[in-house]
């Protein structure tokens, strides 16, 4: 069988100032044109790895004095520094249904980052989505269903923009899965493999599912878009045409720049060819090799014309569009703090060891940040398992008792285990890049002791879950048992526990299981809270009779005692709900990860299609032990008066034009002899230039392959105007797709005793014979007091009910009958009705 390949797109589509972006392309031509050929080469390429502050750092142009871009890690928070906050992490913020959490907790990091001096975090992220529950890096993002994920992450795109930080949304695309990321980090781990693995989708499950949450990330105006490690049809993501040409900046008209992931370029000219415009760190096959594509080999290629003057110059276009959009110049400050030491004094370019300066000013960019993910840490907690209203406890029970590991601190420090690379005490982040350092982290057995305290009552905990014993006696004297646990995931580059990034299974971690029956089974108010990055099979617990609630909190961040104290006792009335589902068994989910490679290049064959999660329990009829969307409060609610109003829209018009030709802007020299380094220079070893150290190209490219024929793909060098794909025309494209369609319309009744929070979510059935039973398409977390009632209101778009044609390569609403669904989760569906 052959492997299944992506067609070549060329030219790489220039930006254009489309919508929004206008101004901020004013303001980037403006600058660009004042550039010589190396000052825009320069803001292209990183400058090595280790060799600045920041885990990624462009040149910079000191004749105009514009310093380096620092583009930094994480989602949770600015990783590699002190006195930041640790933020929930993004599958927390998928379990709150509330955009205007998602909007905060971005302003807040937004905030952080402003204050440290970075210019780009390097996140939201949207892929993995989770096409797998075992995922190493699933909670960095949001949730496996597009819709949730795509809300999220254009609200937290929109919250940290606001605080005039550029974003990267990341991985672009298809990075489903840990294993066989990049050859350098299997070897690591003993695998040999000739690539990268490749992710082998075809365009429909590119369109409906993993493409759904880009669209929305380039509508909410994504300064960049990271690429990612994995192959896409057997091209690496960092040079497909056919996903950064085609589909991101043609189709969904993105305006923005690509950079690529962390050692992720595998080429120069054909990744720049392709759609690629940054290189990061800037080093070529590995960390510290000393080699770069970009910088002199970009002087070079632009010099012999390999690479059109036009595409560099949209390329710096690009990177300052980004910089203007989210008008980083009004209030721009120092890099204040350097990634590669804690000290106070270190060196500039920690790498080469040169440059003993201040190097970390160790400021404080906390602000009140603490209250808002003490309340998100709570708001995320979903509520699985409530028998006869055990929660919340009152404080008043004689004998409170805390289990296990995941209670308590790690003995090593919050910070004991570099990029959270264990697993000791409390989970309140998991591991890799996608981690923070804790400013502190306020574990469960604290915060619990404090309310018990506070309210007379008498506190044991019990932290060790080879104590097998000792629990089993505790608990039998406890009037409430708290139990906690945890499973944890992250990134490849470590390995906790024998997982490689990637979870090897769905089962609870640190020994929890044995514990947890000793307490249980000595306890009949035994309560289970769990820290995980993604399901953990819960069937047995579900029906243990002395297992009187459960508890989902996720990854909460450095207030998580404090959060889970706020639920545990009544004051924070959980409303969140599951953004994925828990199965009953692994084999349930119907995909997994590929652990062991399957060919010299591994195939991931995403052979479900749109079939990852609910909509595979939903195809196959699995009954899921928790489902998604499920999640209970200490109130109750009613549904009632579902009413679906249909709107007078046109008819959908594909959309139809040619883009302008490309532009250059400012001249240039080609005599290499102007490329050549400046007299008298002081290199920084190691350093990415993009100065030539000769006059003769071939030789100042010292590249073996250097102008060998038939390089050049057919097309990619033409600037003539070019066709706007159909589905495209604005940024997240065609404004058509976004028209509303429906309103549906629902009354929530709030008929317990105590002001509680409820998410509604709209299903819609397409009704065509190979769709998924049902999707989400909308949502809204609604705080409604004791007998009131709201009304729950979602707008349906065009994008919502239609269906990509890979003949017409644009959407298209199928002539079925379509059904909406109210509900307050995927299986509770209260309320139904045709799309007229
Ligand atoms: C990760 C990215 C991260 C980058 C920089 C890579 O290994 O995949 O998510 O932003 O490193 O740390
Ligand atoms: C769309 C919104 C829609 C929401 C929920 C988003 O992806 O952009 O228009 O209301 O999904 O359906």
């Amino acid at each position: 069988k052959s492997h299944q390949t992506t067609p070549p797109k060329y030219p790489s589509p220039w930006g254009a100032g489309l919508g929004e972006w206008a101004t901020a392309y004013e303001k980037a031509r403006a600058f660009v044109s004042q550039l010589t050929l190396e000052e825009k080469v320069n803001l292209t390429t990183g400058t090595g790895w280790e060799l600045d502050r920041c885990v990624g750092q462009t040149g910079s142009i000191p004749r105009l004095g514009f310093r380096a871009m620092c583009l930094q890690d994480s989602p949770v928070g600015v990783r590699y520094t002190d006195y930041n906050s640790v933020f929930p992490a993004g599958v927390n913020v998928a379990a709150t249904f509330d955009r205007a959490a998602a909007y905060a907790r971005g302003q807040a990091m937004g905030e952080e980052h402003h204050g440290k001096g970075v210019d780009m975090q390097l996140g939201p992220v949207a892929g993995p989505l989770g096409r797998t529950p075992e995922g190493g890096r699933n909670w960095e993002g949001f949730s496996p269903d597009p819709v949730l994920t795509g809300v999220m992450f254009a609200e937290s795109i929109q919250g940290i923009q606001s605080a005039g930080v550029m974003t990267s949304a990341k991985h672009y695309i298809g990075y489903e899965q840990e294993h066989f990321r990049l050859v350098a980090d299997s070897e690591t781990w003993g695998f040999n493999i000739d690539e990268s693995g490749s992710a082998n989708l075809d365009d429909e499950t590119m369109h409906e599912l993993y493409l759904w949450p880009f669209a929305d990330g380039v509508r909410a105006g994504a300064a960049a878009v990271m690429c990612s490690y994995n192959q896409v049809n057997n091209t690496q993501a960092c040079q497909n045409s056919y996903t950064m040409n085609y589909l991101l900046k043609g189709e969904l008209g993105f305006q923005g720049f690509v950079v690529s992931d962390w050692i992720g370029t595998r080429s120069g000219v054909a990744s720049i060819l392709a759609g690629l415009d940054m290189t990061m760190p800037g080093d070529a096959a590995d960390y510290t090799d000393g080699q770069s594509f970009f910088g002199a080999n970009l002087t070079v290629a632009v010099l012999n014309g390999t690479i059109p003057a036009w595409r560099l110059d949209d390329m710096v276009v690009r990177i300052m569009a980004g910089f203007y959009f989210v008008e980083r110049n009004n209030t721009r400050g120092p890099i204040n703090f350097s990634s590669f030491t804690t000290d106070t004094y270190g060196y500039e370019h920690s790498y080469v060891g040169q440059g003993w300066t201040e190097v970390n000013s160790h400021v404080d960019v906390r602000g009140e940040h603490g209250r808002l993910i003490r309340s998100l840490g709570a708001r995320s907690t979903v509520l699985l398992k409530n028998v006869n209203n055990t929660l919340p406890l009152n404080g008043k029970e004689k004998l409170t008792a805390v289990f296990g590991n995941d209670a308590g601190s790690n003995l090593v420090g919050p910070n004991g285990c570099t990029d959270r690379g264990c697993d000791n005490g409390t989970l309140g982040a998991a591991w890799g890049s996608g981690s923070a350092q804790f400013p502190y982290l306020v574990t469960p057995d604290t915060a619990i002791q404090n309310t018990v305290l506070a309210a007379g009552g008498a506190y044991e905990s019990s932290l060790d879950n080879g104590a097998v014993d000792t629990m089993g006696t505790l608990a039998r004297r406890a009037n409430a048992s708290i139990f906690f646990a945890n499973a944890d995931s992250g990134e490849w580059y470590l390995e906790v526990g024998g997982n490689l990034g990637d979870r090897n299974n769905l089962t609870l971690w640190q020994g929890a299981e044995a514990a947890l029956e000793a307490v249980a089974g000595n306890c009949s108010n035994t309560i289970l809270v769990l820290h995980t990055t993604g399901p953990v099979l819960l069937e047995k617990y579900k029906n243990h009779p002395n297992i009187t609630a459960i508890l989902w909190a996720g990854l909460p961040g450095q207030e998580s005692g404090n959060s889970i104290a706020d639920v545990l006792y009544g004051r924070v009335n959980p409303g969140a709900k599951l953004p994925f589902t828990i199965g009953k068994d692994r084999s349930d989910y119907g995909t997994d990860v590929l652990y062991t490679p399957n060919a010299p290049v591994p195939q991931l064959n995403f052979e479900e299609g749109v079939f990852i999660d609910y909509r595979a329990f939903d195809r196959h009829n699995e009954t899921p032990t928790y489902e998604f969307g499920y999640g209970l409060s200490y109130t109750t609610f009613e549904y009632s008066d579902l009413s679906i109003t249909k709107m007078n829209v046109s008819d959908y018009v594909p959309f139809s034009g040619y883009t302008t030709a490309a532009t250059t802007y400012g001249n240039f020299s080609t005599d290499p002899a102007n490329y050549l380094f400046p007299a008298n220079f002081t290199r920084v070893p190691m350093y990415h230039y993009p100065w030539l150290n000769s006059t003769n190209l071939t030789l100042a490219a010292g590249d073996p392959h250097y102008a060998l024929p038939g390089f050049i793909p057919a097309g990619s060098q033409d600037g003539t105007a070019q066709p706007i794909p159909k589905a495209g025309g604005a940024p997240g494209g065609n404004p058509m797709l976004y028209d509303v369609l429906y309103r549906v319309e629902a009354t929530i009744t709030n008929t317990g005793s105590v002001t509680g929070e409820e998410v509604p979510q709209l299903y819609i059935s397409r009704g065509g014979p190979y769709d998924p039973v049902k999707e989400l398409r909308g949502f809204e977390r609604l705080s409604i007091q004791p007998n009131s009632s709201t009304t729950f209101s979602v707008d349906v778009t065009r994008r919502d009910i239609s269906s990509w044609s890979t003949v017409e390569q644009d959407w298209y609403v199928r002539n079925t009958t379509k059904k909406a669904y109210v509900g307050s989760s995927s299986r509770n569906l209260l309320l139904q009705g045709l799309l007229p």
